[in-house]
């Protein structure tokens, strides 16, 4: 077999089967775990489908996310539905499919839930996204816990804003939720979130509130420089953290919604260097594949492993590695150590399955990059034959 028309993504659903029932098996134990996967890091359909199957919910951001994962076989009541600006037609379309929990951000969102709950005769369920102000220790475009931030309702505002909830007839109170940013490798950075939850639990019990739900968001990150020697995350130390940090009440569930965690280390970008070409101080490697396909290094200075899988020689030197795209920020590394290559070398983007794929755009009028897994061809042996 040849090898497809690059750039291509390719999914090793493997990997992602083994990093689902990781998560199955350190939470084992607790019972009122939730795990819901973030569809907007990849709604690939063979991912969520893979991720339905392993019985995960789905936090989505949008009405054409929660279509999707119900489209993949996720229960409509394991979906979480969050975002600043949701419309009147998002919110009329997850009210009639009946997901499990609408994560409102403003006073005004949550009136115009309530009125078009009442017109269809629902009940619709509501949790607040709280904003804690908690440093993410992020990459500033990806914290989004923090007072400057565009998300969520403020803790003064907690308390008036649950009981104005509670006189609406159309809405019902389910409980907190909060997101503080992504790509968090320190899972300490999580604890200040559990404190915070704490706190807002006792001001609510002193307030007489009950709230059954308490959803922590996402925000673990992966390891970008090595996704080799660690496929996988540490998820037996996050769930740790909130397991003895957070005091969860008798009765209430614990929800998680992680995206990047699952799904970045079993995608690749594959792609085929067009050229090679010296420059005054640099020598380039120009791929076929652009920002346009993983716009991640552009858009947050993202660092990616990338690998010759076709080397003729085992000399490394340093190259600049970019993109065909007419822009300057079109650059996936600068002096990286890499094979000698040439013309023709078939290229790997690694952790390239989170936020890769769903940001793709077709600036340049070029064709998307289309999406391959294991359960196509096995990417090795195509290599070892060529
Ligand atoms: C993006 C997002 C997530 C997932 O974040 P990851 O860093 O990919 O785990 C979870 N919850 C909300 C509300 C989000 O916006």
């Amino acid at each position: 077999m040849n090898l497809p028309k690059t750039p291509f993504y390719y999914y090793d659903i493997t990997l992602l089967e083994r990093t689902l029932q990781t998560i199955r098996d350190v939470t084992q134990e607790d019972s009122q775990f939730c795990v819901h996967y973030a569809v907007k890091a990849n709604n690939n359909p063979l991912i969520l489908q893979t991720v339905a199957k392993k019985g995960f919910g789905a936090d989505c951001v949008s009405g054409g996310e929660i279509k999707q994962a119900v489209a993949a076989g996720i229960p409509a009541d394991k979906i979480v539905f969050a975002g600043v600006g949701k419309t009147d037609d998002e919110i009329d379309f997850a009210l009639q499919q009946g997901i499990g929990c609408f994560n409102v951000e403003s006073m005004p969102e949550l009136r115009v839930i309530n009125e078009q709950a009442l017109a269809l005769g629902k009940i619709a369920n509501i949790a607040f996204r709280v904003n804690p102000n908690i440093d993410a220790h992020t990459h500033q475009k990806i914290t989004t816990g923090l007072n400057e931030n565009k998300f969520g309702i403020t803790i003064p505002q907690l308390i008036r804003s649950i009981k104005e909830a509670e006189k609406l007839e159309g809405v019902k109170f389910c409980g907190l939720h909060f997101h503080i940013g992504s790509q968090i490798t320190d899972v300490e950075t999580f604890k200040p979130l559990c404190e915070c939850v704490n706190e807002l639990q006792t001001l609510m019990e002193e307030n007489n509130i009950w709230a059954p739900s308490i959803n922590v968001g996402g925000g673990l990150g992966i390891d970008y420089k090595h996704p080799k020697q660690h496929p996988l995350p540490d998820f037996e130390a996050y769930f740790k953290i909130f397991r003895e940090n957070l005091f969860i009440r008798p009765g209430q569930t614990l929800h998680f919604e992680l995206g990047r965690s699952i799904v970045a280390q079993c995608g690749t970008l594959v792609s085929k260097v067009l050229y090679v070409k010296e420059g005054v101080e640099k020598k380039f490697i120009i791929l076929d594949a652009g920002f346009t396909d993983m716009a991640r290094v552009a858009m947050y200075d993202a660092y990616h492993d990338i690998e010759n899988l076709t080397p003729e020689t085992q000399t490394q030197q340093y190259y600049d590695v970019v993109g065909p795209i007419c822009e300057s920020s079109d650059v996936f590394a600068q002096h990286r150590l890499l094979h000698v290559t040439k013309r023709g070398d078939i290229f790997a983007l690694r952790s390239a399955g989170a936020y890769g794929e769903v940001m793709s755009s077709k600036y340049n009028s070029r064709e998307l990059a289309k999406p391959y897994s294991t359960q196509d061809f096995d990417l090795d042996a195509i290599l070892k034959e060529q």
